[in-house]
């Protein structure tokens, strides 16, 4: 039964980590899994209060209490249905949502009595009942005579595909690499999320009548013409990939590396397969220096001690309650033996022989608030101080890659090159060809999965009302 003072009774406890030490030398995930009594324990701390700020916050608007409620009678079967009702890849969301800036960070438990760990028994109720034969009920969807073909098999194209799929509409996905997940596959690295998990969520939806077709770049082993002439509708889910640079001097020395390839590398070096595009970069022995703040650069540094560098230094130019990424995986890496340079902008890379030998930065201090509410860094005059390094990973973040072929078929991009989508109740998601619509990053810019699931997933909303 449950008890309307365990919050007080029983604080915040997060699943177990794998010893730092240990997991700084291994790819698996680091936390283990909850056991049955500590998700009935936690999952009762909710306080079920009248209007959950954890749903609102939440880009799906899941129905959080409602689930943390069946999981702690143990219901797993019925809550997995109803995290589904709203979410297509819970148990990925579990485990890499920035919960501490969404649900989490809005639960009325967290500044006083610590949050209710909804991410973690998302994860829980979703992997306990998939590994115990969970599937979605599809015998009332009713097939419909509609096809629609999707670019990519990352968060948004399948958030999509998951709603045309229980609409009845034959949802068939096309992607260029040989398995779906985009970045959830490619980007983010094992220690976060598992390959496997990506694996058993791809059967799910295969069992759900989504088709993919892999290994395949539109725009040159399909046109997108065939794809326009072959299909009802057509969603975009493709991502962005175009690399900021770092506009330094010396940016084409040897030992600077991108962030994304190196992490895609070390991925298929895991995974036991190669892209000629990605090399595999063991850095291992070397000094490494991370610049940037955000989800990337965590996962460098900590890629970078997995692979046994000497040492790993981020250097970030504001301080550390004004980064971008996630607080748990600052945490994480501090563990793990990343060491952190707050307010420190960086502007020249030294250079000796052609090769990388450190990095000049100067000291920031932090000023008033800019479009995004973080503080500006402002630099401190005099502060130079260069940093040695023998591998320096920018980490800057992306911007669009817009398809070279969009202009042909009147899909229109922003002065930033983001697809332009309607964001009104009206066709959610329609581009300027009225037959296509897109979502993801490659409408609002490098995000969050849980951002691009839910653009995926209401766009789907638009292609049924553009069918009907
Ligand atoms: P993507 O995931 O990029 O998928 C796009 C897909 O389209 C790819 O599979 C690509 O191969 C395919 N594609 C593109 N062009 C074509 C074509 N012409 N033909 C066929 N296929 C094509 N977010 C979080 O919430 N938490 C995190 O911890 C987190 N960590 C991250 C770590 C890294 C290193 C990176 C880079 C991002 C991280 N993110 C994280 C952000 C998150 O991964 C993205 O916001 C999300 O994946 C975007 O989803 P998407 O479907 O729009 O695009
Ligand atoms: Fe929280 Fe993300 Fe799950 Fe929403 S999807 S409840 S933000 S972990």
């Amino acid at each position: 039964m449950s008890n309307d003072f365990q919050f007080i009774e029983v604080g915040r406890v997060d699943p177990i980590k794998h010893e730092a030490k240990k997991r700084a030398t291994q790819f698996i995930e680091i936390y283990q899994p909850y056991t049955q009594p500590e998700v009935k324990q936690q999952a009762d701390r909710c306080l079920d209060c009248g209007n959950p700020y954890c749903e609102w916050k939440c880009p799906l608007h899941n129905y959080i209490p409602n689930w943390l409620k069946l999981a702690e009678e143990g219901r797993i079967m019925e809550a997995a249905d109803l995290v589904h009702e709203t979410n297509t890849l819970p148990e990925i969301c579990g485990r890499v949502c920035p919960q501490d800036r969404l649900c989490e960070g809005a639960c009325t438990l967290n500044d006083d009595f610590g949050a209710v760990t909804i991410g973690s028994v998302e994860k829980y109720i979703t992997d306990t009942a998939i590994s115990q034969g969970w599937r979605p009920d599809m015998t009332k969807v009713t097939p419909r005579t509609e096809r629609v073909a999707i670019i990519g098999a990352g968060p948004a194209g399948l958030g999509c595909a998951d709603v045309l799929a229980r609409n009845g509409v034959q949802a068939v996905v096309y992607d260029k690499y040989p398995q779906i997940g985009g970045l959830l596959t490619y980007g983010i690295p094992s220690f976060k999320l598992d390959k496997e998990v990506m694996a058993t969520r791809r059967s799910v939806l295969e069992g759900m009548g989504i088709k993919f077709k892999l290994g395949i770049t539109v725009g040159k082993d399909v046109s997108f013409q065939s794809l326009l002439d072959e299909y009802d509708s057509v969603f975009l889910g493709m991502g962005t990939y175009t690399a900021m640079k770092a506009k330094l001097p010396n940016e084409e020395a040897q030992g600077v590396i991108q962030a994304l390839p190196y992490l895609v590398g070390n991925t298929h070096h895991i995974m036991g397969t190669q892209d000629d595009a990605t090399p595999y970069l063991s850095l291992e022995g070397k000094n490494v220096v991370v610049l940037g703040g955000g989800d990337t650069a965590m996962d460098c540094l900590r890629t970078a001690v997995r692979q046994g560098a000497k040492s790993v230094t981020c250097a970030y130019r504001r301080d550390e309650a004004n980064m971008p990424g996630s607080r748990r995986e600052v945490k994480n890496a501090r563990e793990e033996g990343v060491n952190f340079l707050f307010n420190r902008q960086p502007v020249a890379i030294k250079a000796e022989n052609g090769h990388v030998v450190g990095i000049e930065c100067v000291e920031t201090k932090m000023g008033e608030a800019d479009a995004s509410g973080r503080q500006r860094a402002e630099i401190i005059a005099g502060s130079e101080q260069v940093l040695a390094t023998d591998a320096l990973i920018i980490a800057f973040g992306f911007q669009a890659s817009p398809a070279s072929w969009f202009s042909e078929f009147g899909i229109e991009t922003n002065e930033w090159g983001l697809v332009k989508a309607n964001k009104t109740d009206d066709n959610p998601f329609q581009t300027t060809n009225a037959k296509v619509f897109a979502g993801g990053d490659m409408v609002r810019g490098s995000d969050l999965v849980v951002t691009a699931i839910a653009e995926g997933r209401d766009a789907a909303l638009g292609i049924l009302n553009y069918l009907n």
